[in-house]
């Protein structure tokens, strides 16, 4: 959460910040900011809201400065007004920060900060940091490298912080630990940002700061890396693989909708070069010299957050319906605390979009003291996940902007269905005929998602009908349990309207006291799993007088018969229907939340890439 940027070259630096922001903004839009240095001045514009709030604010202000610093803020410490905006500065107004994280003993450093006679604007965790950073500086009469290196050791919980120093207008000092932090390394030029997108269009060559790094960022020179310990460290440049055309909207209205309709593609996209087009072998390269391991691993214990974790749910039955192996999935925030029995021959998997989930991360983190094997299942190559477990795969589904998760749901379940497939063949656990069976069902799920897709029109007409309701509830069963979480969760995330996933089955242990006229209940029935046990679940809601919307197998008539609106979906293997009955619930998702004039892709509160705790 929170989106920083950075610049320092011979370009004009105001423009690629406010640029960069706007690609990050999808990881917090409370507020924005930017500070830029000139010659001895610092100028800093800052505003409440988006990042386009802050564009209109800084229209006739003065922008100049070939190095400045821009953040795009999810707050964590005070509320989202201008004053707890980033950058913040100094007591002496010499140096400003931008920061990504939360300073956890923030509180102890600010009394004694204040003892000492340190005034403070804002609430702030951010701003204790960069008066600490000048009264060390001071004391120390050292640089702010230095200055910077010394605080960090005294600082608990994650950052990814830039500083700039008023006069010092060719280089500026980063530092990360537990957020993430890219430095794009031009011609004379260097670019800092929260991720690679908003450097993507001036180079192709980055360095990813590691855990504990701090860099003196100068212009006109090679980059210098030292740990916070002090021990220097010689940069890797990698090369981006990002294309330009996927950060952008595609001539969608907005990002949701473009990746809900990516769907087809991006799942082509993870599952290229994964299957033998002649022996229909699966190769997942990044476990291969794993597989051995999670074969015989006591269990998966599946660590994850919010989408993801439904996607663990859904990789759990997959597992353990085919290849027998033993699945637990864990609320990574609740796992890392509850002291949990960790061993050796477990593996633990975390599932991230962003591959930054500071909850999840500290759950392998937890997991590897423990000596268990660690697997990540991320999109976002080169992320923190995959840099700390020993083997993973990349869902490949390509940027995901959207606040709301939907392509990296579809491609996370492709990725865990994968695994499960081959560790239940290369065990035995099952046929070969049904193996190829699988394949052959998984292959044809981009087309038949293109055909789910083609109902558009259909959804928002249903989508129609259902904008003022007040509450919903979701129901499915086995694989589509899940389901019935998500296309809950999706509704909550982008209308705002309360909406609960239940098992079909648990309904009548309580929501169904929920149930009256008014109340909209979408269930997922395909013909496939429980089919007669969740018609029987229909009934029961269709007796006490519930609105029902369902997600039935093409050609169903029993249900149809029942349910006021339905939306087919093509048949498919069970294990494999939420890529399927997901969809439609995807796409009443947002039309609801768009008919209530919603921003569907930057939902009210939320973020993406959940880097704090
Ligand atoms: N803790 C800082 C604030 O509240 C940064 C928040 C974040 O990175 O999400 O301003």
């Amino acid at each position: 959460m929170c989106g920083i940027v950075a610049y320092v070259g011979e370009q004009k630096a105001y423009p690629i910040i406010i640029k960069g922001l706007q690609r990050l903004e999808y990881r917090g839009y409370d507020s924005a900011g930017v500070a830029l240095l000139e010659n001895k001045s610092i100028e800093i514009l800052k505003q409440a809201g988006k990042v386009s709030d802050l564009e209109s604010y800084a229209a006739n202000k003065n922008t100049n400065g070939h190095i400045g610093i821009g953040h795009t803020r999810w707050a964590t410490h005070g509320v989202p007004n201008e004053i707890n905006a980033h950058p913040h500065n100094s007591g002496d107004g010499k140096l400003a920060i931008i920061h990504n994280g939360i300073i956890e003993n923030y509180d102890s450093l600010k009394k004694a900060l204040q003892e000492k006679g340190h005034q403070f604007e804002s609430d702030t965790d951010t701003e204790v940091l960069i008066h600490l950073i000048e009264d060390i500086k001071n004391h120390e009469n050292c640089s702010l490298f230095e200055a910077v290196r010394l605080v960090l050791n005294e600082v608990i919980g994650a950052y990814a912080i830039v500083v700039i120093e008023k006069g010092t207008t060719d280089e500026f000092i980063a530092a990360r630990k537990g957020s993430p932090l890219v430095i794009g390394v031009g011609e004379g030029e260097y670019f800092v940002a929260s991720d690679a997108s908003p450097i993507i269009e001036y180079t192709r060559n980055v360095v990813y700061l590691e855990d504990g790094e701090i860099a003196r960022i100068n212009k006109s020179e090679e980059l210098d890396i030292k740990t916070i310990s002090n021990v220097k460290k010689t940069p890797y440049i990698h090369e981006l693989e990002l294309s330009l055309d996927s950060i952008e909207k595609g001539g969608f209205s907005s990002f949701m909708l473009k990746e809900i309709f990516e769907q087809p593609k991006s799942i082509i996209d993870t599952l290229r070069g994964r299957i033998n087009p002649t022996t229909k072998e699966i190769t997942l390269g990044g476990i291969l010299n794993y597989e051995q391991k999670i074969i015989n691993a006591d269990r998966i214990i599946i660590v994850a957050c919010g989408t993801s974790w439904h996607a663990g749910l859904i990789g759990e039955y997959l597992f353990e319906d085919l290849s027998r192996i033993s699945v637990e999935v864990e609320y990574a925030s609740e796992f890392r605390y509850r002291n949990p029995i960790i061993n050796k021959n477990d593996v633990v998997l975390a599932i991230s979009q962003s591959g930054e989930t500071a909850d999840s991360l500290a759950a392998l983190e937890l997991a590897k003291e423990k000596g268990a094997t660690l697997l990540g299942i991320c999109n976002v190559v080169g992320s923190s996940i995959p840099r700390l477990t020993h083997a993973g795969s990349y869902t490949h589904a390509g940027p995901e902007i959207g606040v709301a998760s939907t392509k990296a749901f579809t491609t996370q379940i492709i990725v865990l269905a994968l695994m499960a497939i081959k560790m239940a063949h290369k065990k035995g656990t099952i046929t070969i005929s049904k193996y190829h069976e699988i394949i052959t069902e998984l292959e044809l799920i981009p087309e038949k998602i293109e055909k789910i897709l083609k109902k558009n029109d259909q959804i928002e007409k249903i989508a129609e009908k259902f904008k003022n309701a007040t509450n919903f509830l979701y129901l499915g069963r086995g694989y589509n349990f899940p389901v019935a979480l998500e296309g809950a969760l999706k509704l909550k995330e982008i209308s705002y309207i309360h909406a609960e996933g239940y098992p079909a089955a648990e309904m009548k242990h309580g929501p169904i006291a929920l149930i009256d006229d008014n109340m909209p209940i979408v269930v997922i029935a395909t013909k496939k799993g429980n089919y007669d046990k969740v018609v029987s679940n229909i009934q029961e809601v269709k007796a006490r007088g519930g609105r029902l919307i369902a997600i039935v197998t093409e050609g169903d008539k029993t249900v149809k018969e029942l349910a006021d609106y339905c939306i087919e979906v093509p048949d498919s293997f069970d294990g494999l229907s939420p890529l399927l009955t997901n969809i439609p619930l995807q796409l009443l998702s947002y039309h609801i939340a768009l008919m209530r004039g919603c921003n569907v892709d930057m939902p009210r509160n939320l973020a993406k890439s959940v880097t704090v705790e």
